[in-house]
């Protein structure tokens, strides 16, 4: 046995050895995850949200005001997390550190808070421009909707939602030009078959890349799109 396959075999025979380590403090993981139950317990669940964009807020509501004043595209949506800690620490691990254990974490901990308040006939992952799919390696959205379409047996197309051009990364940009950074950046490569779709992403911030993403299916002719994300970012400054 050479060096490498020696080492893959001591890391995968450790698997079965050795408890899992929770990859938030490296305290014990909890039913064989790597998430101790205190750091499980502490993933923050949105339930006091917008009906309609799922803002945290101090109390549930239909229809928050910025809702009121602009609506939005989607049917029904599903973001059952509030994107802080320690779910933070594990997107951010998931996301620009390349681990895709802390993103089988974050989708065990997804169908967890399931089950969802309707089944589409097919998830549809939004997409990464193929020149920041090369550089990550895996497209996050995509790695977390593959265990949901396991789960509830629905089919999964990553080839219907394209990006026409290359974004800015949202995370730089405030709400507005968030929007105009990605009006018109998505585009459908086919019409699904299937009349009722969800799209899936990973964190909901001011929901303009969901809104593209719903609006071009619906130009094509799907009938009904629905929205599944994680975690939404709280207001600036909180629950208001
Ligand atoms: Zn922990
Ligand atoms: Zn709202």
């Amino acid at each position: 046995m050479d060096a490498s396959r020696f080492t893959r075999w001591v890391v995968a025979a450790g698997r079965f050895v050795l408890p899992p380590r929770c990859l938030v403090c490296a305290d014990e993981g909890h039913e064989a995850r790597e998430l101790c139950r205190a750091c499980y317990t502490a993933l923050p669940r949105n339930l006091a949200c917008c009906g309609r964009c799922a803002v945290p807020l101090p109390s549930p509501v239909p229809e928050c005001d910025r809702c009121h004043a602009e609506s939005r595209p989607w049917a029904d949506l599903w973001v059952p997390y509030e994107y802080g800690w320690p779910l933070d620490a594990l997107e951010a691990r998931f996301k620009f550190a390349g681990s895709l254990a802390a993103g089988r974490v974050l989708s065990d901990a997804w169908i967890d808070a399931g089950p969802p308040p309707s089944l589409p006939e097919l998830l549809l992952p939004v997409p990464l421009h193929l020149s920041r799919l090369r550089s990550r390696g895996y497209n996050q959205a995509l790695e977390l909707a593959r265990p949901l379409a396991r789960r509830y047996r629905i089919p999964l197309a990553h080839d219907v939602l394209y990006r026409a051009r290359r974004t800015d990364a949202q995370s730089e940009l405030d709400a507005t030009a968030r929007l105009g950074n990605v009006r018109g950046a998505f585009a459908v490569r086919r019409l699904p078959t299937q009349k009722h779709v969800a799209i899936v992403d990973d964190v909901m911030t001011t929901g303009a890349t969901l809104i593209e993403c719903t609006k071009a299916l619906l130009a094509v002719g799907v009938e009904r799109v629905d929205v599944w994300a994680l975690a939404r970012t709280p207001l600036p400054g909180g629950r208001q």
